[in-house]
């Protein structure tokens, strides 16, 4: 369906996908600026590692619409591959909207195959308030019996109701899974200065989506909204996108209920700011958590890039959140697009095709 130039755009690796990311900024004509943050540490091969953020269209426009890519480290491939798509297609944009790609937000986690980052947080469930006290899980006992053994990853990745409380966000264990932290992590601290640079207050309309992938059925694009269903944000999203709204408020979605996301950060930016997530699926939860338990177990030694068994690890890992898959890479490219378009029609008052 699409050719392989046109594929092209997928990397596995941080550095081929920042290349091909910051190419297609140079080429294009609408790109206003980039700015990058550089990371303290760097990746695998001694690379530098950035979060790039390019900045399309008019950059006062009174929509915004941002698309972030890479928060879970290793899910990075998949939305910077959506980015270079749109950076290569796109001439022009509505005269009233203003896209921002951020590219690569953990860019730790995408050059050592993570999803957390180098501190180990899980960066979608450390948007909570530090100086108050920490959200409370009853996750541990989970962790500890795949740990001890007295329970197999697939008992968990196949009963919902595990999985849920397995990865609804925990504060207590920084060995564990789905650790939230004990303060802002510097992809956190990189949201809150884009946010301070959007003047948010000056805005009309602004729209997040945060490209994930890893669960879900394999090549479906899932919409996922965390708004309370009474909320003016959460209505501009059904208008946008209709019946394919996800909400795990109301039980359908392939997501549960979480602690700290990034969603709330947004959230709590004001009733013209929505935030949703666009997350596709690959090959479901169990073969997930053997990914992640076995890079879990992983970081918490010295990781070396050239022992056998650390490639063997994250190439599993790369393998699994951005599979090297024509069919896969197919299905994300035409979702992507979709998305993308119906959101900046909607943005702009043009009319979207989820209108009913
Ligand atoms: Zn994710």
């Amino acid at each position: 369906m699409y050719t392989d130039a046109v594929l092209n755009v997928f990397s596995q690796r941080y550095a081929d996908a920042r290349e091909k990311f910051m190419s297609a900024t140079e080429m294009s004509s609408i790109v206003d600026k980039v700015n990058s943050y550089k990371h303290p540490l760097k990746g695998p091969k001694g690379e530098k590692l950035f979060c790039d953020i390019a900045w399309l269209g008019n950059i006062t426009a009174p929509k915004v619409l941002v698309l972030v890519s890479g928060l879970h480290g290793v899910e990075g491939g998949i939305g910077s591959a959506i980015q270079s798509d749109f950076l290569s297609r796109y001439r022009r944009l509505p005269a009233d909207v203003c896209v921002v790609l951020v590219h690569a937000l953990n860019p730790w986690g995408l050059a050592w195959a993570s999803r957390s980052d180098h501190e180990g947080i899980d960066v979608n469930r450390n948007f909570v308030d530090f100086s108050a006290p920490l959200p409370t899980s009853q996750s541990a006992h989970i962790w500890q019996d795949l740990i001890n053994k007295k329970a197999d990853i697939d008992a968990v990745g196949g009963n919902r109701e595990q999985f849920d409380l397995l990865s609804e966000g925990q504060y207590e264990d920084q060995k564990a899974l789905y650790f939230g932290g004990t303060k802002p992590s510097w992809s956190r601290e990189c949201v809150e200065q884009l946010a301070g640079q959007l003047h948010l207050a000056e805005r009309e309309q602004v729209m997040v989506i945060d490209l994930h992938s890893g669960l879900g059925p394999y090549g479906h694009g899932e919409l996922i909204s965390d708004h309370p269903v009474d909320c003016a944000a959460r209505q501009s999203l059904v208008d946008i996108y209709g019946a394919t709204l996800t909400e795990p408020v109301l039980g359908t979605s392939s997501s549960g209920l979480k602690q700290g996301l990034h969603d709330y950060f947004w959230h709590a930016q004001g009733d013209h700011v929505s935030f949703v997530t666009l997350e596709f699926g690959t090959f479901g939860s169990s073969e997930m958590l053997r990914a992640l338990f076995a890079d879990q177990q992983l970081q918490q030694q010295k990781v070396s890039w050239q022992d056998d068994k650390t490639r063997e690890i994250k190439y599993a890992m790369q393998d699994f959140f951005c599979p090297d898959q024509k069919q896969w890479q197919e299905l994300v490219l035409f979702r992507g697009r979709q998305v993308i378009e119906m959101g900046l029609n909607g943005l702009s008052g043009l009319d979207g095709h989820a209108h009913n």
